[in-house]
């Protein structure tokens, strides 16, 4: 699909009435979840959007766009429940066609209003009965066990809230990772942090058996962080730098991965330069268009996302430090970057 198309269904989304899709939860989406061109690509559903998804196609209006299109459909996992009454659905998602993703805390202690990431909803899917506020390791075990077995999953990803803790919840990753490779031997698993305070903590989510890591700053910008990420914004850039080198060290080159919003006021110049800085650590920077998600901050006072030309002109430059630099999404085993469903990245050759 070309980079345009992809930009610009990432902003204007598509109307399908049938794809699975997160409500508003941890981080930037609650798109709804389709394979377009055998990919995973995660778009907003919009009954409002030009683009509609028909017969196994992508139109505008009429205009067929070219590209095979279909929603994922909903897994026979979600309709399973564990013995204490808790639906495996409310315990982990379907991410794309392959991916299964568990935000393992769903509080975090910076959700008050003034330290809140704006852009973030991760109570608001607990507060609407959709998950609990903690999954365990054994249930994570046991529903990656039936979603591998049953759906056809090939990775999973573990995100977290911060906890108060001073490993910010890295250590309780640890303990999941290795419940579910106890269970499901050779599942690539990704893992989402802050940094943990001690970087120990970081070989141990290696030594339990994790594929890759992630550790968001979200943008390398201070007023920006300042700005959208009141409390996240606070934990220092040489932290993130601190734990991504140790990070390096330990998984190896492009086995670490960070978020960065396209769409929060950052001069598209400067974002690049920051992800130029990271793929020079062998982090990849995964250039994600922020969306205004309901019960965020950022909806409450009116901000919108970024423009799909400011989409295309930062996604194509990124893609190309990285192909210069040899790293793929792909290449990292697990995780965002290798499911590469919410940037438009892989279509920019990623
Ligand atoms: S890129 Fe990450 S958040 Fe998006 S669908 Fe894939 S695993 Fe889920």
């Amino acid at each position: 699909m070309p980079l345009t198309t992809r930009s610009a269904l990432a902003v204007r989304g598509v109307r399908t009435p049938t794809a699975v899709r997160r409500g508003p939860g941890a981080g930037p989406s609650d798109d709804g979840h389709l394979v377009i061109d055998g990919a995973n690509v995660t778009l907003p559903i919009d009954p409002g959007s030009p683009y509609v998804v028909r017969d196994g196609r992508i139109y505008d209006g009429e205009l067929d766009l070219g590209v095979a299109a279909a929603p994922v459909r909903r897994p026979a996992f979600y309709d399973l429940t564990t013995a204490d009454g808790v639906r495996y659905e409310q315990i982990a998602l379907l991410h794309g066609a392959d991916v299964l993703a568990s935000t393992v805390v769903q509080t975090c202690i910076r959700y008050a209003e003034a330290e809140r990431c704006r852009f973030c909803a991760i109570e608001e899917s607990l507060r609407a009965g959709s998950t609990v506020a903690a999954k365990t390791p054994a249930q994570l075990a046991e529903v990656a066990e039936a979603a591998v077995r049953l759906d056809g999953v090939r990775q999973m990803v573990l995100t977290t809230g911060t906890t108060a803790g001073p490993d910010r919840g890295a250590k309780h990753l640890v303990r999941c990772v290795r419940a579910v490779l106890d269970a499901v031997p050779g599942l690539p698993v990704q893992v989402q942090i802050e940094p943990p305070g001690d970087l120990d903590t970081i070989d141990e989510l290696k030594a339990a058996g994790a594929t890759s890591i992630g550790i968001h700053v979200e943008s390398t910008d201070d007023a920006v962080r300042r700005a959208w990420m009141p409390g996240k914004g606070s934990v220092p850039m040489a932290e993130y730098e601190a734990a991504w080198d140790r990070a390096v060290a330990v998984f190896g080159r492009n086995r670490v991965s960070t978020y960065l919003l396209i769409g929060l006021g950052e001069d598209p110049d400067e974002l690049v330069a920051g992800a130029a800085s990271l793929v020079e650590r062998g982090v990849y920077p995964f250039v994600v268009p922020f969306r205004p998600l309901p019960g965020t901050l950022a909806v409450r006072d009116g901000a919108t996302g970024p423009t799909a030309e400011v989409v295309a002109d930062v996604t194509s430059r990124v893609a190309r430090l990285l192909r210069e630099a040899g790293m793929s999404g792909a290449d990292q085993g697990a995780g965002c970057a290798a499911c590469g469903a919410c940037s438009a990245l892989p279509a920019a050759g990623g």
